[in-house]
């Protein structure tokens, strides 16, 4: 903070000061405001979990002795549920920490891509086409992050279809473009902003069931900003979805 002569201002400039005064006033309280919400969201969404938990605790402990079906469908539940809060708890630091910057250095993405690609064709049996179009394609970036939005990517392209996937990756105009088509659900126009906002999920009930929590998106986006890039959706619904991914090459 400096010290303000008022007295040998002009009346221009002091406009001026109050108006960026003004603006700086609006950030503060708009990321305060961001905070509050998301607080409160990620309350409400550990809450569920939480409460699963404890009544099958008590139903385990009122029937659970001498009933095997009721032990096994709660310890199963419990297990489920905790798995749950960890992952919420896991995507929710990642995003506060994916905020600060991540060391940078010169990433292959090619390379990234076939290593990621190779973890889900061992976990799944689906088809995973990739398409490259160079054998090399340099960006300046975090790896472990980068992996972490190719991974997302592919996990919602094999999530939210159930046929063969399309992963293309290229260059244009400088910049590295990974690109992911599933012939899946598809996304209506009208949500195709909203999904990359934190816990936002179009279908609460199915994404819980795949193991959603509606913060994928929303760590991609972060991470894809702080590296100067783009993410968006191409989408029709019952036709699939297109999610692309641009980075400056460096
Ligand atoms: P989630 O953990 O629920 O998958 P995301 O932030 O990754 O959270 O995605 C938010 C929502 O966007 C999802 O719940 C789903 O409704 C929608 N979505 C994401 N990817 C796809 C896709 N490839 N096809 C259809 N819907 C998708």
């Amino acid at each position: 903070w400096q010290k303000i002569d008022v007295q040998n201002r002009s009346r221009d400039e002091l406009y001026e000061m109050e108006k960026t005064f003004n603006e700086m006033i609006d950030y503060l309280k708009g990321n305060f405001e961001k905070q509050e919400v998301f607080v409160s969201d990620a309350s409400h969404e550990l809450k569920t979990p939480i409460s699963i938990v404890k009544s099958y605790a008590q139903l385990l402990e009122r029937r659970g002795k001498e009933n095997p079906e009721v032990f096994n469908e709660s310890v199963e539940a419990i297990d489920s549920e905790a798995d749950r809060m960890q992952k919420l708890v896991e995507q929710m630091l990642s995003l506060a920490k994916n905020k600060t910057k991540a060391a940078m250095q010169q990433v292959d993405m090619i390379t990234l891509s076939e290593e990621t690609i190779a973890t889900f064709q061992g976990a799944y049996d689906r088809n995973i086409s990739f398409d490259k179009r160079h054998e090399k394609l340099l960006v300046n970036g975090n790896p472990n992050q980068l992996q972490q939005v190719v991974y997302i990517l592919i996990d919602n392209a094999l999530k939210y279809s159930n046929d063969e996937i399309k992963i293309v990756i290229d260059e244009r105009n400088n910049e590295a473009i990974f690109q992911v088509t599933d012939y899946g659900q598809g996304i209506p126009e009208k949500e195709q902003e909203r999904i990359f906002d934190r816990f936002y999920r179009m279908d609460k009930a199915r994404s819980r069931d795949t193991g959603g929590t509606g913060l994928g998106l929303a760590i991609a986006n972060t991470i894809t900003d702080a590296h100067n890039g783009r993410l968006f959706v191409t989408s029709n619904v019952g036709e699939g979805s297109t999610f692309t991914l641009t980075l400056p090459l460096d």
